[in-house]
């Protein structure tokens, strides 16, 4: 498994680091974000270190991080009422850990800059 020294999300795979983990199998852990900004904010990630998902992410992860986060939705009971995954990529997407992950929103609608939605 490649691992990165200095990859907070490495450290959580590695155990080193506590998370609160929702689903885990052989590719892929899945954990609550830290500092949630939904009811429902899971990352999914993959064990092996890849910085983002143009970072020649294999078939087999690939694939594996997208039925974990079917799986995470199935585990949140948020199937039905909705969802949202989104993976930022790099400095213009502000993302601020480079270790590829698929944030899962859900369990309450989505503002979306609508002032109508609470
Ligand atoms: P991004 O800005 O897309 O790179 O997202 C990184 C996410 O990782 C942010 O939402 C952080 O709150 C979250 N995060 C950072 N450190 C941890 C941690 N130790 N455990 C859980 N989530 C974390």
């Amino acid at each position: 498994m490649a691992r990165k020294d200095d990859c907070i999300f490495c450290k959580i795979v590695a155990g080193d680091i506590p998370s609160d983990v929702v689903y885990e199998d052989d590719r892929v852990l899945a954990f609550r974000d830290v500092n949630p900004m939904m009811p429902t904010h899971v990352l999914v990630i993959p064990k092996e270190h890849y910085d983002n998902i143009a970072d020649g992410v294999s078939d087999e992860d690939m694939v594996a991080v997208m039925r974990a986060v079917g799986e995470v939705a199935r585990i949140e009971g948020i199937c039905e009422s909705g969802f949202r995954m989104l993976s930022n990529t790099n400095d213009d997407a502000r993302q601020s850990v480079h270790h590829l992950h698929v944030h899962v929103l859900g369990g309450a609608p989505m503002n979306d800059g609508d002032p109508s939605v609470q």
